[in-house]
């Protein structure tokens, strides 16, 4: 079985998807991540974003592979664990202009579309029912008002330690938004038979059950 889920930056994707994967057995990739790793590639290697050659060589030289370690997704590229790494909001704005380029959507596509043959999935990012498994049983479209996700994201940054501005964190999102709804392929957009939820006024447990249920 394949559930996608898909929706915009900080909507509880990801901690939602790794509980209902545990609830129910499956495996939960994440595909942020794997955007995530080349746009780390590009940064690291002084590559230029908008330089379409040198984006499509820097695909053609970099290995990304997921592992699951009791049940978390580790992230590969080229040998390394980059699962840290990624995570920078350096890394986040980065792989939302690298997710723009041809070249890099076609090079995770199949690597997707591969897992997700393979085994019983829940999948999440931003075009995965729209066009990575557009026969997925169940899709889910789940979002939340900036504001909300914006303070989510500022939480999670004080329960660290930094002491981050929530205008600049709300104007981010807003940014990412736009950008991935805008772009010309796989755009961010919900699938005609996703179900939408918006977790704006709902608890995480909430969330999990219903998506439990429709499954
Ligand atoms: O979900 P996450 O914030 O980790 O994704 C980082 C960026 O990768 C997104 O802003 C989006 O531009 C891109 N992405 C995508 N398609 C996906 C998953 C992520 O374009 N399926």
């Amino acid at each position: 079985m394949n559930i996608a889920i898909d929706g915009p930056a900080g909507a509880g994707k990801s901690t939602i998807a790794k509980l209902v994967a545990d609830k129910k057995g499956f495996i939960y990739v994440d595909t942020g991540a794997m955007y995530r790793s080349i746009a780390l590639y590009i940064i690291e290697n002084g590559i230029d974003v908008d330089d379409d050659e040198a984006v499509k060589n820097a695909c053609d030289n970099i290995d990304i592979s997921l592992k699951h370690v009791d049940g978390i997704q580790h992230v590969y590229l080229n040998d390394k664990d980059v699962s840290t790494d990624i995570r920078r909001e350096e890394v986040g704005n980065m792989a939302s202009k690298a997710a723009t380029k041809k070249a890099v959507r076609e090079r995770l596509l199949n690597l997707q579309r591969d897992i997700a043959s393979a085994n019983d999935v829940i999948m999440d990012g931003r075009d995965i029912g729209t066009f990575v498994l557009p026969n997925a049983e169940l899709k889910i479209y789940l979002t939340a008002s900036v504001m909300t996700r914006a303070k989510r994201r500022f939480d999670q940054l004080t329960e660290k330690g930094e002491k981050p501005d929530i205008d600049k964190i709300a104007e981010d999102i807003e940014k990412r938004d736009y950008q991935d709804m805008h772009r010309e392929i796989a755009p961010l957009k919900q699938a005609d038979d996703a179900v939408y939820l918006d977790t704006s006024d709902l608890t995480i447990d909430e969330v999990v059950e219903k998506i439990i249920s429709l499954a």
